[in-house]
């Protein structure tokens, strides 16, 4: 029978099954122009961050 040689702490397994539960980066859908955007970054489609306006983006 095979016996482990120390216990693993807490935090190694947390490290573990955490890394296994990674499901890469974390879209959300802009709520002024409804565009893909990563989660409490500015918008690259329309420039907004919550409901207001920070950078101006232009239009081609
Ligand atoms: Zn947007």
């Amino acid at each position: 029978m095979a016996v482990q040689q120390n216990k693993m702490s807490k935090q190694k397994i947390r490290q573990r099954k955490g890394a296994n539960r990674y499901q890469g980066i974390q879209t959300s859908p802009c709520p002024s122009c409804g565009a893909a955007r990563l989660t409490h970054r500015v918008c690259p489609k329309c420039g907004h961050y919550g409901d207001r306006q920070v950078i101006s983006i232009t239009a081609e």
